[in-house]
């Protein structure tokens, strides 16, 4: 695998592979399965597979998540060159961000939304990322998880809004055995935690095997109340909308994704489902 810390040097080394088929996975690193299933995906049907480690400061809005955010980048490129990554680009943040430039993108209430209302300003930092990564890397193929549902919304408006040439593609969501959603997140959870943080995805499939049966505000206020019932949960959200702009569903809505948020412990974790 070869590695890029500058944007030059990747910019002249993919400029060089002529028309080869680009797939590019951006991530912020503490690489798990997850991660690795969206290279995957990248490698089987790109020429050239690149991954990008950068963990973004413009995207957090709380100053101690930033830091304590997790970075073992020795053990991250173990994982991408057995995965059979083709390249690293690791730059550091003064090399994507040059002082105190501005960006906004008006993409409308998909921003302020659900993550939107808990993590003011969020999106527009992930905006201005993908936007210089992907000017950097060019790639045919863009790969992002279910996992950020939200945010592949987001990057699919702004690719429609700037005209940005490249296809993105949603990969599942990754669980551990015990149905958890893998996140990098995750290594924060206590073992107690850990136990209590499977109320999420249980009450997702939950309210999947009962559409059906209640109505949608009903199913919302049940699912909350069991998030809030499991001891150290404290959910921020449980939504059933429509899986486009993520407003509000109706029965006969062709998208239907659940949606939810929740601290558990000191951990703030999201997971979703698509119920139809
Ligand atoms: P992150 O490093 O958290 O910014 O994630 C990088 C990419 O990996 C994003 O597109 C995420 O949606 C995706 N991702 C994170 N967790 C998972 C998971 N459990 N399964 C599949 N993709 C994931």
């Amino acid at each position: 695998m070869k590695t890029f810390t500058t944007r030059r040097a990747i910019r002249e080394y993919l400029c060089a592979q002529g028309s080869a088929t680009i797939g590019f996975v951006p991530t912020m690193g503490a690489l798990h399965n997850g991660h690795l299933s969206l290279i995957a995906q990248a490698k089987q049907a790109n020429d050239i597979t690149v991954c990008s480690i950068f963990v973004n400061p413009t995207q957090f809005n709380d100053a101690k998540d930033l830091k304590k955010y997790p970075r073992p980048i020795e053990a991250d490129m173990a994982k991408l060159e057995l995965a059979g990554c083709d390249i690293l680009f690791n730059p550091a943040v003064n090399e994507m961000y040059d002082g105190n430039e501005q960006w906004h993108l008006d993409v409308g209430r998909l921003e302020y939304l659900l993550e939107g209302e808990f993590r003011p300003g969020h999106y527009q930092g992930v905006m201005q990322v993908v936007f210089k990564l992907l000017d950097i890397v060019k790639p045919t193929n863009l790969y992002m998880g279910q996992k950020d549902y939200q945010q592949i919304m987001v990057v699919n408006k702004m690719i429609e809004l700037l005209n940005i040439p490249v296809n993105i593609v949603m990969c599942p969501i990754e669980r551990e055995a015990d149905g958890l959603a893998m996140s990098s997140r995750n290594v924060h959870l206590t073992a107690e935690d850990r136990q209590h943080a499977l109320v999420l995805s249980k009450t997702l499939n939950w309210v999947k095997d009962n559409f059906d049966r209640l109505n949608i505000a009903e199913l919302q206020q049940q699912a909350m109340d069991k998030l809030a019932a499991e001891e150290g949960v404290e959910p921020e959200y449980f939504r059933i909308v429509d899986g486009k702009m993520l407003l509000h569903a109706s029965e006969n809505t062709q998208i239907i994704v659940a949606l939810t948020a929740a601290r558990v412990g000191k951990t703030r974790l999201l997971d979703n489902v698509l119920i139809r």
